[in-house]
């Protein structure tokens, strides 16, 4: 059964080896953890729903209700441990198909309820958070449109109800030899709508592509009617249409049907794990592999304290103890930066690639440590949310931000950002251990991904001040700094303040005029992607920010 106040299923979790904790006790300081309460409490607190008028498709369980308040930020996931919940939707809606969805959209507008669209919840920006409202709230929950309706061999087209799961896409495309490639690291729990909705970026997007690549049309329904995308290989006939689904985030109307470009499964994928002496060798060596377009799935690169804190909290002390002797004779040392790769194709292309790739890997000094590393890796890729809930045992938060920015900028923001972060709970006498990759590289730039660790405050309330003040801080660095508000998590409630930086005044009104056009009562989804206009939104988020 999925976990209701963390990731994942409750039948996986993750331990933290002794060595990640006394790591962690000398960077950052030993901490305690704080008390979670049951599900049954937080159930307790669930007032009586305000739905208008019931309607058979609309759930007022309060249990669901309690499972659909909240996403995965760590906002969230502190609200969900503390059971301080401050808003539940009203009820959830589980339609089955695009009737009862354009039947829910009828009941909204005819009672003034308001609707939220959602995927799996995996969003880390509070996306789906119903926001304190004098209406009533539903969450419409997409899960029960999880199939495979259509696939077009020829054209190699599929598509999706709007509601399928990362797992279900996959397991459904392999029985017939293809694959979709888009694999986030939220693969189990988000599905194929959310990723629209909220332009995701897939492990492998440098073979596959973002979703942004490979959704070639769908369905959405509005107040309006269906907005339909038909598939096109491409087409100059003016504005394309699915960039207004992509990062729609449920303002516009709801996605049912998503069609997607699909690909025959790769006779073969590596994936292995390279050292490089220096962030410097190590970035250049990605640039010019992007660059010189020299065909691989993916690419990450961890800088000396992700990297550093990576063998920590692999465990395995002894055979970390002997790689590091290894390096260090070959070169490695305290600097270096951990660079996995991956390659996929068949075995001429793979054969050809590889051949490519070790002539660059000795100009930039890397070393090759074999396929163990890289099998780890693969094994592990969806094991890493996991860890957020062994941290908190012993007592401390993790969170992540990312961004984008082009090459010649990539360093300057990385420091900014990571010394931001470092400085920011000086004050507090509080110290916070950062750490960065890139990964999803362009010929352009690539996407900056850093995470950082602190210990929870003495109680939730402080938890959460310290981090409203390291987003904030970052935020401002990332917008002021030529790095984009969000890669992949999207905008959501917790960017919507810092959008208007990026898309300048112009850009927001077209924005905003595209929210009014298709929801004028503003029903779908208020507070996410843009502040709204309408009084009933009081916060730009369920949390204030606290300069
Ligand atoms: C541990 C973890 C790892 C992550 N890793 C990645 C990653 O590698 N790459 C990445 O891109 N993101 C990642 N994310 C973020 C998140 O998984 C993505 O944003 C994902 O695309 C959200 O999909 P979802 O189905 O869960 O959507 P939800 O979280 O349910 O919703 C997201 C937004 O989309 C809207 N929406 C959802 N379905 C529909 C629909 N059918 N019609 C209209 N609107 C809809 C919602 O209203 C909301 O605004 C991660 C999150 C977590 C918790």
């Amino acid at each position: 059964m999925r976990r209701w106040n963390g990731w994942g299923d409750e039948s996986n979790s993750m331990e933290l080896p002794k060595s990640a904790g006394q790591f962690l006790g000398e960077v950052i300081g030993t901490a305690d953890c704080l008390n979670d309460v049951s599900l049954e409490q937080v159930i307790n607190k669930v007032p009586t729903s305000r739905l208008p008028q019931e309607h058979k498709l609309i759930s007022q369980d309060k249990e669901q209700r309690v499972r659909h308040a909240k996403g995965q930020s760590l906002p969230d996931w502190l609200a969900m441990r503390s059971g301080d919940i401050k808003v539940f939707p009203d009820g959830v809606a589980f339609p089955e198909n695009v009737q009862q969805v354009k039947d829910i959209l009828a009941y909204a507008r005819k009672h003034n309820v308001v609707l939220i669209p959602y995927g799996g919840g995996t969003s880390v920006a509070g996306h789906i958070n119903p926001q304190q409202s004098e209406r009533a709230i539903v969450t419409v929950d997409m899960s029960r449109m999880d199939q495979l309706i259509d696939l077009d061999k020829s054209s190699h087209i599929a598509t999706f109800g709007a509601g399928t799961p990362g797992p279900m896409v996959e397991a459904q495309l392999r029985a017939s030899g293809y694959t979709l490639g888009h694999f986030p690291q939220s693969f189990e729990l988000s599905t194929i709508g959310g990723w629209v909705a909220s332009r995701s970026s897939g492990q492998q997007s440098l073979r596959y592509g973002r979703i942004e690549q490979l959704f070639a049309g769908g369905a959405l329904e509005t107040f309006d009617g269906t907005l339909d995308i038909p598939t096109f290989p491409a087409s100059s006939a003016g504005p394309d249409l699915r960039e207004l689904l992509l990062g729609s985030e449920g303002r516009f109307g709801i996605l049912t049907e998503i069609k997607v470009r699909v690909s025959k499964l790769p006779e073969k994928e590596n994936f292995s794990v390279f050292f490089f002496p220096s962030w410097q060798l190590a970035t250049e060596f990605c640039k010019e592999v992007v660059q010189n377009r020299i065909p691989l799935s993916m690419l990450r690169v961890s800088n000396a304290v992700e990297t550093q804190t990576q063998l920590k909290l692999a465990g395995h002390e002894n055979s970390i103890k002997w790689l590091e002797r290894y390096l260090s004779l070959r070169g490695c040392k305290a600097q270096k930066c951990m660079l996995t790769l991956g390659i996929t194709g068949n075995k001429l292309q793979l054969s050809a690639t590889k051949k490519q790739l070790n002539k660059q890997v000795t100009k930039y000094s890397g070393i090759a440590t074999g396929s163990l590393l890289g099998k780890r890796w693969q094994q592990n890729r969806y094991r890493f949310p996991y860890l957020r809930d062994a941290l908190w045992q012993e007592g401390y938060v993790v969170d992540t931000l990312e961004t984008a920015t082009d090459w010649s900028n990539v360093d300057t923001l990385m420091a900014k950002v990571e010394s931001t972060l470092s400085n920011t709970l000086v004050d507090k006498n509080e110290k916070v251990h950062v750490f960065t990759h890139l990964s999803h590289v362009y010929g352009q730039g690539c996407s900056l991904y850093t995470t950082y660790l602190y210990r929870n405050g003495k109680s939730y309330q402080e938890t959460l001040e310290h981090w409203q003040k390291l987003k904030h801080n970052a935020s401002e660095v990332i917008v002021n700094n030529g790095g984009t508000i969000s890669h992949q998590h999207g905008v959501g409630k917790d960017h919507a303040p810092y959008l208007a930086k990026e898309k300048g005044p112009l850009g927001m009104k077209v924005l905003s005029n595209l929210c009014q056009h298709f929801d004028p009562d503003e029903l779908l989804n208020p507070g996410t992607l843009i502040n709204d206009v309408l009084a009933d939104v009081k916060l730009a988020s369920d949390i204030s920010v606290n300069e």
